[in-house]
């Protein structure tokens, strides 16, 4: 049972709907990469806030959104919302050197908005990354899948898992860094906070919701911009999309999700549930 009220903890990672595709890793340059996005993040921003009417929720950025939009941090942070980083470009990151590079790039913006959250893209992390977390002023990084009410301390950093739900053998003990394979999922554990898992089973994802709720968890799961509002249509997206079949779920509309969830559930931003839980432990993070 936690000490703080249980509250779906909701966040979006707000990346380019090119992100899903590997193969636009390799594309260096800043303007093209922007020409890419053809400005669907910047259209997408006011939409996606009104859909979430008064909720608040984590809005873990991709630091090149905010290069070529600046007012897309500030208009996140005004709403309300939390705002933490999705690394600056979107790729598979894990190696630290990378990483330190990376996380380097959103420096001036994470100070301005100071920023405590850290999503690891893919949901990808390595043991390394929470000391440079922490020497970079995160409070806490929610980039591993394990089972809601799992938060574990790494040094000064803590780590908030997106959720799984485990169906057999109750009593493991969860250590980050950890890698969700196959092999888990044959074991029984189900990470039904991702947002491909909500676009397999919609709605369906709320009986997890709702079982996690009522043991006094607290369901950690997470959105795509581009699952909240539809990108334009083109023929690149068509062929990408025709070639990679299994990242559908990704790009299943997921508003109407959005708003059942919202009207069923209390959601809050992890950052908050953070700080309340280390208020409940008579610690601050801070
Ligand atoms: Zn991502």
């Amino acid at each position: 049972m936690s000490p703080v009220s249980p509250r779906v903890l909701l966040s979006i990672d707000y990346e380019p709907w090119f992100a899903l595709f590997r193969h636009y890793d390799s594309l260096t340059d800043p303007l093209e990469r922007r020409d890419l996005d053809g400005g669907f993040t910047l259209r997408a921003i006011d939409p996606i806030l009104e859909q979430l009417m008064d909720a608040r929720a984590s809005i873990y950025l991709v630091g090149e959104i905010g290069d070529w939009y600046p007012e897309i941090p500030q208009k996140i942070v005004s709403a309300g919302h939390e705002l933490g980083l999705h690394c600056h470009i979107h790729r598979p990151l894990k190696n630290v050197d990378e990483l330190a590079q990376d996380v380097r790039a959103s420096t001036s913006w994470r100070k301005k908005y100071n920023v405590q959250g850290y999503r690891a893209p893919m949901i990808g992390i390595d043991e390394s990354a929470y000391q440079l977390l922490g020497a970079n002023g995160f409070a806490y990084s929610s980039s591993i899948y394990a089972p809601s009410g799992t938060l574990l301390q790494k040094g000064n950093v803590w780590e908030i898992p997106v959720s799984t739900m485990r169906w057999r053998g109750k009593n493991n003990i969860y250590a980050a860094p950890r890698a969700f394979t196959f092999q888990l999922l044959f074991s029984g554990e189900f990470p039904y906070g991702s947002s491909f898992s909500i676009g397999v089973l919609g709605t369906q994802i709320f009986k997890f919701i709702e079982r996690d709720l009522k043991r006094g968890l607290s369901p950690s799961i997470f959105l795509h911009p581009y699952e909240l509002i539809k990108p334009p249509p083109s023929a690149r997206l068509t062929r990408d999309v025709l070639l990679n079949p299994h990242l559908l779920p990704f790009l299943r509309n997921k508003s109407g999700f959005l708003k059942s969830l919202l009207k069923h559930f209390p959601v809050s931003p992890l950052g908050t549930y953070l700080d309340e839980m280390l208020a409940s432990q008579g610690q601050s993070h801070a």
